[in-house]
């Protein structure tokens, strides 16, 4: 990317706006704001490109009529915010002081400052919180189909989850898997009926509802052979011998560092007002931070944009 900057810890200006997150929301945020000329600067974040980077087809953004892969879409999007002028650098937040204006990021080596902040931060993959689970991260156990499928090639695979994320990644992974079983905690899906019929109808996929994880096995050999499971509903345990386990619970909004400075509900996500307002002036959240009921990368991009046309206003 020929805007990417070189070194900001060199660089001391005051920002007009710095935008937190590459995902969908950032970037159409990053769009808007460069159209106005407001040479918005994109801190990337931990996972560059956001959820759409690790997704496979995206069938439901307008103006795709056959559908477009996801991490082309969000290049796309980089290719255009960077057309207008956007600045982009891989640093991440280390802490954020909004009670001065201009506000004050700490990029660990460097502080810089910006008249508006918008936070397109997103949300990251849920895990179960097994230990064993965790022991396994990278040996089996994986919250990235797309990322991480190939490597279990003619095995059998398990998903975790019973929501759209589920679905797409049990179908997803029938490509490389000779057998994938889908394990619910319900009986009840959240995942959109076109969604699910698909998963229910393929050969490949089988499966397991009222069911837990309790134990993924094969710690010790560093390699996943199995998951011990329980039935939530007769308590009977059951061993299912999978090479794999990919999660798709869902995701954690990425906001914590703004803890005590702007409002978080329970879960954890931005509290806004008007669509992309936080309590303190100059300071805009959009996109899957702030958004724990629609999610998706339309309404992502589209509060991108509501945000970005905010801090043109309040810059004004
Ligand atoms: P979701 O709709 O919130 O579903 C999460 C699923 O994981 C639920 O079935 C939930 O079970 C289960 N779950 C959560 N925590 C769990 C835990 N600790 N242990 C076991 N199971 C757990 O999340 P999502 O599937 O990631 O979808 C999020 C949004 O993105 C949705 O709006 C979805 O439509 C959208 N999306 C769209 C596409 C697409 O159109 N291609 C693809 C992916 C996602 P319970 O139901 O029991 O709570």
């Amino acid at each position: 990317m020929q805007n990417t900057m070189p070194d900001i810890s060199l660089n001391n200006e005051v920002r007009d706006t710095v935008i937190l997150g590459s995902g969908c929301a950032g970037l159409t945020a990053a769009i808007y704001s460069a159209r106005a000329n407001l040479k918005p600067l994109v801190l990337e974040g931990h996972e560059p490109g956001g959820q759409l980077s690790i997704t496979t087809l995206v069938e439901n953004f307008p103006g795709w009529p056959d559908g477009v892969q996801g991490p082309q879409l969000i290049e796309n999007m980089k290719l255009q915010a960077a057309r207008f002028g956007t600045d982009f650098a891989m640093n991440h937040l280390v802490s954020v002081d909004l009670s001065r204006h201009p506000f004050e990021l700490n990029l660990g080596k460097s502080v810089l400052r910006a008249r508006t902040i918008i936070i397109a931060s997103g949300a990251s993959a849920r895990w179960l919180g097994l230990p064993s689970e965790q022991a396994l991260i990278g040996h089996g156990v994986s919250s990235c189909a797309t990322c991480d499928g190939f490597f279990f090639s003619g095995k059998e695979i398990a998903v975790i989850g019973g929501g759209d994320s589920a679905m797409e990644e049990a179908i997803f992974l029938t490509r490389f898997a000779t057998k994938v079983t889908l394990i619910h905690r319900s009986a009840h899906f959240r995942a959109s009926k076109i969604m699910l019929d698909r998963a229910i109808a393929h050969p490949q996929i089988q499966f397991i509802t009222n069911t837990i994880v309790e134990e993924v096995l094969g710690v010790e050999e560093k390699d996943v052979s199995g998951l011990r499971l329980r039935n939530r509903v007769s308590n009977e345990e059951t061993i299912l011998p999978v090479s794999a386990m990919f999660l798709g619970i869902g995701h954690e909004p990425n906001a914590k560092m703004f803890a005590g400075q702007i409002d978080l509900d329970v879960d954890g996500y931005v509290l806004t007002n008007n669509n992309v307002f936080t309590r303190v002036p100059g300071v805009f959240a959009c996109g899957d931070v702030q958004d724990r009921r629609y999610r998706q990368a339309v309404t992502a991009a589209g509060s991108g944009c509501m945000a970005a046309l905010e801090v043109e206003k309040f810059l004004e």
